[in-house]
């Protein structure tokens, strides 16, 4: 396998898959500032990649699903 035909696979992964972002990394977000770090508190969640704003339900599909996935 040469250098090339690695880089260019790399390449390939970065870019969104076609199905749309599968919101991997969800970062949490809170409205009530006294909540601030605690995940089970959290009102909602942004993804990482694509910065996607999600609810706590959206969020919990988008795990299941990435469960499923892996
Ligand atoms: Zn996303």
């Amino acid at each position: 396998m040469s250098l090339l035909s690695l880089f260019r696979r790399k390449e390939a992964a970065e870019e969104a898959p076609p199905y749309g972002c599968p919101h991997l990394i969800l970062l949490p977000t809170w409205t009530n500032p006294e909540d601030m770090g605690k995940d089970d508190r959290a009102t909602g969640y942004r993804c990482y990649a694509c910065g996607e704003p999600l609810t706590v339900e959206e969020a919990q599909e988008a795990r299941r699903r990435s469960a499923i996935a892996l």
